[in-house]
Parts: C-alpha cells; sequence; structure tokens
C-alpha cells in the first residue's frame, strides 16, 4: 500500500520536474522564433550575418533538446514501469550463477552498475549520433569522425566503470559494515574520493581523452606568466588543450590545489593560421584570464567544494535515515533491500541528478527520493555562480581589463554562435553565467579604465 503511495509519488515528482523544464524550454524557444534582428544594444558589436546564424543554430539545438526532454521523460517512466531495476538485478544474479559463481550481494550489485551503464550508454547512444553529427555538424562546429567518436564513447565507458564500480563497492561494504554511524564514513570515504579524483584527473585521466601540451614560449606565455606573477596566482603549469579536435567551441579554465595550479587553454581560443577569422588576440585572451584569475582570488573552487561537502553529508544522513524503509524498494518491485538499490532509489528519486560518476551507486536514491530537494539546491548553486562570474569580471575589471574583457566576451558568443536574448525565467533557471549584455553592462557600470 504504502509502495504504490511511494511509486506515484515518484512518478509525478518526474513529470512535475519534466513539465517544468519543457514549459522553460518552450519559452525559451518563442524567443528564439520572435527575436528576429540584432537587439539595440548589440547593433554596434553583433553584425546581422552571425545573428541570422545563431538563431539558425540555437532554434535546431533548442528543438532537439526539447525532443531529449521528451525522451527522457518516457523512457523514465517506462523504466519504472517495467520494473527495470529489477530486472537488471535478476539478470546479474542469473549471470553470476551460470558462471559458477557465488551471487553475494558485492557481486550481484557490481554486474548490476555494469549492466546499467551499457543500457544507458546504449540508449543515449543514437542522441549523441544525432547531436554531434548532424545538429553540430550543420553548423560548423563538429570536428569529430566517426571513428574518434566510437574510440572516444569505449574508452568513457570503460573508464567510467574502472571508477564507478570499485567506488560502488567500497559504498556497499562501508554502509554493511560502518554500524549505526556510517554515514559519518561514507562521507569521509566521499570526501576523500572527490579530493582525489580532482587531484589525479587532470594528470591521468584527462590526457586519455585530449591531447595536452605546454603552451610553447612567446609572447602569450610570457604575458600570461606575468599576469599571474602580478596577483601572485602560483601557477604551475600552462597548458594549451587540443578541443579542435572535438569542436570549434573554446574556452580556458584553471584547476589544481593549493601551489600547485594549472591553466587550460583550449586551441580554438587562439588564433592561427586554421582559424584565422575566429580566437581571440593576446589581450583579449589575458582579459580572459584576468576572470578566470577572479575565481581564484575570491575562492569560489573552494566555496563550491565546502557547499559540495555540506551537501554531500545531508544526502547520506537522510540515505541512513531512509535506507531500512521496506516500502522504498517494493516500490521499485524488490522484496528484499539490497544496499545498492537502496543507495540509488533514495539518490535518484528522492535527491535530484549529481553527475557526478563518484556517486553513481548514490545517484539513483538521491535522485528519485531527493528530487525536489536537489531542483531547489540546483537552483541556488546556479544563482550563486551567476554571482560569482560578475565577481570574477570585477577583478578582470580592476586589472585594468574591462575594454579587452568586453571585446574577449563579444567574440567568444559570436565564434560560439550563442544567442544573445533571453527568456528571463528560463535564464534564472539554467544559467550559470549572466547573459553576455549583462556582462557587458556591468562591465560598463562605473568604468575604471
Ligand atoms: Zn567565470
Amino acid at each position: 500500500m504504502y509502495e504504490t503511495h511511494i511509486f506515484y509519488s515518484v512518478l509525478a515528482v518526474s513529470w512535475t520536474e519534466f513539465l517544468w523544464e519543457l514549459y522553460l524550454s518552450v519559452r525559451q524557444h518563442q524567443v528564439y522564433k520572435n527575436t528576429t534582428s540584432v537587439p539595440k544594444k548589440l547593433q554596434d558589436v553583433l553584425d546581422n550575418e552571425t545573428f541570422q546564424k545563431a538563431r539558425s543554430y540555437s532554434l535546431d539545438k533548442s528543438s532537439f533538446s526539447i525532443l531529449k526532454e521528451i525522451y527522457g521523460a518516457v523512457l523514465g517512466t517506462a523504466m519504472l514501469w517495467s520494473f527495470t531495476f529489477r530486472i537488471f538485478w535478476d539478470t546479474s544474479e542469473s549471470i553470476l550463477v551460470k558462471f559458477g559463481m557465488e551471487p553475494s550481494e558485492l557481486m550481484v550489485s557490481s554486474l548490476f552498475i555494469l549492466l546499467l551503464n551499457v543500457f544507458n550508454t546504449v540508449l543515449s547512444l543514437p542522441l549523441k549520433l544525432y547531436e554531434t553529427f548532424v545538429v553540430e555538424e550543420k553548423h560548423g562546429f563538429n570536428k569529430q569522425t566517426l571513428g574518434f567518436f566510437v574510440k572516444d564513447k569505449i574508452k568513457t565507458f570503460l573508464v567510467m566503470n574502472l571508477i564507478v564500480i570499485p567506488l560502488g563497492v567500497i559504498t556497499i561494504m562501508i554502509v554493511k559494515a560502518g554500524g549505526d554511524y556510517f554515514f559519518i564514513y561514507l562521507w569521509l570515504f566521499g570526501m576523500v574520493t572527490l579530493v582525489f579524483l580532482m587531484t589525479i584527473y587532470p594528470d591521468y585521466i584527462a590526457p586519455l581523452f585530449d591531447k595536452y601540451t605546454p603552451l610553447p614560449d612567446g609572447e602569450l606565455r610570457t604575458q600570461i606568466e606575468e599576469l599571474a606573477a602580478s596577483v601572485n596566482f602560483p601557477l604551475y603549469k600552462l597548458y594549451l588543450v587540443e578541443g579542435s579536435k572535438r569542436s570549434v567551441h573554446s574556452n580556458a579554465y584553471f584547476y589544481g590545489f593549493f601551489k600547485n595550479k594549472r591553466i587550460v587553454l583550449f586551441d580554438t581560443l587562439l588564433k592561427n593560421e586554421k582559424n584565422a577569422d575566429k580566437g581571440c588576440e593576446n589581450p583579449e585572451i589575458l582579459a580572459i584570464l584576468g576572470h578566470e584569475l577572479g575565481h581564484w582570488k575570491f575562492n569560489h573552487v573552494t566555496i563550491n567544494l565546502i557547499i559540495m561537502e555540506v551537501n554531500l553529508f545531508v544526502q547520506f544522513l537522510a540515505f541512513s535515515a531512509l535506507f531500512k524503509y521496506q516500502a522504498l524498494y517494493s516500490a521499485f518491485g524488490f522484496e528484499s533491500q539490497p544496499v545498492l538499490i537502496g543507495l540509488i532509489v533514495i539518490m535518484q528519486y528522492v535527491f535530484a541528478p549529481y553527475n557526478t560518476p563518484v556517486l553513481i551507486g548514490l545517484i539513483v536514491i538521491m535522485q528519485y527520493v531527493f528530487a525536489p530537494y536537489n531542483t531547489v539546491m540546483n537552483f541556488c548553486l546556479t544563482s550563486l555562480s551567476r554571482k560569482m562570474e560578475f565577481q570574477a569580471d570585477e577583478f578582470a575589471k580592476s586589472l585594468g581589463k574591462a575594454s579587452y574583457l568586453k571585446k574577449a566576451l563579444v567574440k567568444l558568443h559570436k565564434d560560439n554562435l550563442s544567442f544573445p536574448i533571453y527568456d528571463w525565467l528560463y535564464s534564472a533557471w539554467h544559467h550559470s553565467h549572466p547573459t553576455l549584455l549583462q556582462r557587458l553592462e556591468e562591465l560598463d557600470n562605473n568604468k575604471q579604465d
């Protein structure tokens, strides 16, 4: 009886979220449709041809994402309705038995994670293919060959499972052996894992997928080093990543703990022979880095990390309170209480999507039970992120880089064919960065240079 309530609550929550997202997407789609000429405020920086290209790209992307949302909702419902988790669990058990192995909870859970990942990868493949080779291709962004795409997906799948399955196994062991306060050990384990993955990712995982080379000596390198030194940024290494093998979209970021900070520039950000009409001039790149250094100066990474840790603690605590509740399992077709299913159901249905692979085992429980909590949390984090972006812009401005940053932002906007106008509600919900117009306006305020 309770399980039926849980089942329908989960469905209701999923569909409420889906309809809300769909409503926002349709609102934004209307903006793309109805804004047919360059907005007045951008007339001196944006030409009509680029604007029309951006509009057509945005319309295609938006139609595709609406399609993707509908696909996701239908699939999610079908999975709930057919007790997919139960089917995968039983399949894992019988495979183990077939191979003469003991179907212990740890073994079944490991195989279950693998099967679920195969399932998700296969189901998302048609969408990924269409997105890369139809939508992105049509607008000139895709640089992947089919061979690169296939190899990339296989590598992603292997690396993900090599990380996720052991994490899942350790998590289950902690839950089973940790006693009443297992959530504290689980949290400590989660914290260590997160920091560990953040430390090894750039040196050992990211290079499996893309080529990182030190930025060659020259004017740009010297200027970046000078800029870093002028604000006491502990620049340890300076890389160029070959993003151009994937797509023409461009970016720059920094990472690393304590004194080991690295800056990564996408090669698409730079001007070169292949990229003659795109890319930024050196002073513009320095302005972008000025913005990135602002994120460092104001400790934005640390703040986000602390929020994640607190959030993780709340989720594990809630999990420990909920996970012995039988109705939660019955709602998903289980008479027993496998830890993994408890984790998945609470993470995935009770909380909202928390798409870090570290937590895949936990995702399901967190995602469904915490869905409403996660939605509110994500909204707050998105708003916070926009505040941080303004702060970082402000820092670049204090370095005297406002006018170059403005130029760079407009250029990146053009190169990426981003659309400049947004529905306010869509923007408030989805945007981690303020819009181009908001940023230009803010950079113009109380001009300092
Ligand atoms: Zn930023």
